[in-house]
């Protein structure tokens, strides 16, 4: 980015760095190339995408919540990724017997004669008269509009808004404009509108409507039951956001509020907290903290690096690890002058030595990176030569050679270690980097921005940015950055507002800042960070991620004795700080191995250091549900 900049000093910069490299480098026509070094020697190869199975979340005590799959080629793979991002414990089952024996059932993608036999339509029936809690989706028959209580289900496909009424229990959290009304479609109807349903004549006041009034999700009390019926197709949807196809739909780009996947995904988790009286749910933010605060640089520029070691200084001193996305940029193009360079390593080790994670901004940040070729996974330093030739155009370039070549680069020529995080130049985004970063060693992508993936929260990516396949990686969206005017030392009063609306409910907060200048966005950050350091969770993108997926692996069952409550927490990979969020009636008797364990706000306890399987008992006598 700030190509502006780089043309306007190209001149100065390009002759002090040839001068200073010239003696120690091998300069090939095009590149500055370190003598000796080659590789990375083994070949990538990326495997084909392998179908993700129901059956994988098909375990489960019957505390947590039942998705009842009633079409296994649906969207469900989003519903997965999304309940696991909000620590909701599900399971997925296609035995309507087994489904009715948890507290509350999901049924999914829809409800109809064609996909459910006369006798489980009826044991549905019975299930919110007996107690239950049953969500259903897309109720489009089978006679059940006299449990949800409405007449028709109509097929809508030009629907732009969801509308909250925040009378209900479960809606009453959505107080900000932006979480009562949330938006579905693109305003400007095209061919990819996402179908809705709308339900006519509900008997009772909807939870949510659509733009123009009609029935969107529908809540019918039934004694100490609950029916639910929801017109869109939230897994659907909530794979748009993540695979970032969403296309007009988000209200922004970036530096702004856009909660659209995590209103849906805070509505379910208080639906299932409603209706199962010993919900117990992780907290999205170490330590319960209300936010977590991801500050990160992206060096793609001679002048960047030094100033880098200015911000990881400031860093170093408010006592915080920050990430620093370095580009290998080697060849001299359209862009800049080749940087990487043996005073560029010296910096790049002190900042680590900091304490700062060095992660990786490609080789050519190139603008048309999303058009590359996969590359043949055989790329090599220093005979891959990515050329910039214009903003439109870049030579034999390919997606596993900037991230290959990149990575052992990295991992070669500093003291850093290998990296784990990547950030491609100008987000750009190719279909496969999901793919092409698990083959080559990433785990940690921070590619987009949070307003254009409807959510403030991380999640897990598919194959292809598909719908049928998962990926080992996790994305990190972006929420504030500094090139979008006014400059960035002039909006800290909207940055900070942005961050209060997201820490209502644990939300991620990742800051890009580039180290072109000191000046005001350094300023920015030193306010940034002093605003926010008694309430949020810092850290860099390798911290968080390795707490993210050890807490992605986090599962649990409770078991009751009476008013004993004991829940049997497994901890395959040990996590620290690991939020859990009880049942209010829920008060903690012992834990087994004895572990620290520290109340935070609200029913929420934080388990110091999470390891193999942990037992925590609790009393619920003498407290009510
Ligand atoms: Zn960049």
């Amino acid at each position: 980015m700030n190509r502006l900049l780089f043309r306007l000093t190209f001149g100065i910069t390009a002759s002090a760095v040839l001068a200073t490299a010239a003696y120690f480098m091998f300069r090939l026509p095009d590149a500055a190339v370190f003598p000796g070094v080659t590789g990375p020697r083994a070949t990538t190869v990326v495997p084909p995408p392998v179908p993700a199975q129901w059956s994988q979340y098909g375990e489960g005590d019957t505390s947590a919540l039942a998705i009842l799959l009633t079409d296994p080629d649906s969207a469900w793979l989003g519903i997965a990724h999304g309940l696991k991002t909000m620590g909701v414990p599900f399971r997925i089952t296609t035995d309507v017997r087994q489904a009715l024996q948890h507290r509350v059932v999901m049924i999914y993608p829809t409800i109809s004669g064609r996909v459910l036999d006369q006798q489980s339509l009826q044991a549905i029936a019975a299930f919110p008269r007996n107690g239950g809690t049953l969500v259903g989706f897309n109720v489009a028959g089978g006679g059940l509009e006299p449990v949800f209580g409405f007449e028709n289900a109509v097929d809508d496909r030009s629907r732009a808004e969801l509308r909250f009424d925040t009378s209900h229990p479960v809606a009453a959290e959505f107080t900000d404009p932006r979480e009562r009304i949330i938006p579905i479609n693109s305003r400007e109807r095209s061919t990819n509108d996402m179908g809705v349903v709308s339900y006519t004549n509900p008997r009772f006041p909807p939870l949510a409507t659509y733009d123009n009034g009609t029935a969107a999700i529908l809540y019918r009390p039934i004694g100490t039951g609950h029916a639910y019926a929801v017109g869109i197709d939230i897994g659907f949807f909530l794979l748009k956001g993540y695979n970032n196809r969403q296309q007009g739909i988000a209200r922004s780009y970036v530096n702004d509020f856009e909660p659209a996947l995590d209103v849906l995904l805070r509505l379910i988790r208080n639906i299932y907290r409603q209706g199962e009286p010993d919900a117990v749910t992780l907290g999205t933010v170490p330590q319960a903290r209300s936010m977590s605060v991801i500050l990160t640089h992206d060096i793609d520029y001679t002048e960047s690096v030094r100033n880098a070691l200015v911000y990881a200084e400031h860093e170093k001193r408010a006592g915080i690890s920050a990430t620093h996305f370095i580009q290998t940029k080697y060849v001299r193009d359209w862009n800049d002058d080749a940087f990487f360079k043996p005073d560029m390593l010296e910096t790049i080790n002190k900042i680590a030595e900091l304490g700062m994670e060095i992660g990786s901004h490609s080789v050519s940040h190139s603008r048309v990176f999303n058009e590359f070729e996969l590359g043949s996974g055989k790329e090599r330093y220093p005979q891959y030569q990515p050329f910039v030739r214009d903003a439109e155009h870049t030579d034999r370039a390919s997606v596993l050679g900037e991230l290959r070549v990149s990575r052992f680069l990295l991992g070669k020529m500093t003291t850093t270690g290998d990296p784990v995080s990547f950030r491609p130049g100008h987000l750009q985004y190719p279909f496969t980097l999901p793919q092409a970063m698990a083959a080559t060693g990433f785990r940690f992508s921070s590619s987009v921005t949070a307003n254009t993936a409807l959510t403030h929260l991380p999640f897990r990516l598919t194959y292809g940015r598909e719908t049928t396949a998962q990926s080992a990686i996790y994305e990190f969206p972006i929420t504030i950055e500094d090139e979008h005017k006014p400059r960035l030392g002039d909006r800290l009063p909207q940055a900070l507002a942005v961050a209060d609306r997201l820490s209502r409910y644990g939300g991620l907060y990742v800051v890009l800042i580039h180290p072109n200048i000191l000046d005001h966005k350094l300023e920015f950050q030193k306010r940034l960070v002093e605003a926010l350091k008694d309430r949020a969770w810092f850290g860099s993108l390798r911290d968080f991620g390795n707490w993210w997926t050890a807490r992605d692996q986090v599962t649990w069952r409770i078991e009751s004795e009476g008013s004993r409550r004991r829940l049997v927490l497994q901890v395959p990979q040990p996590v620290n700080d690991l939020p859990l969020q009880l049942p209010k009636h829920y008060r903690l008797v012992k834990t087994t191995p004895e572990t620290v364990t520290t109340p935070a706000a609200g029913q929420t306890l934080v388990v110091k250091q999470a390891a193999g399987r942990m037992l925590l008992e609790f009393e619920t006598a003498g407290t009510s549900p």
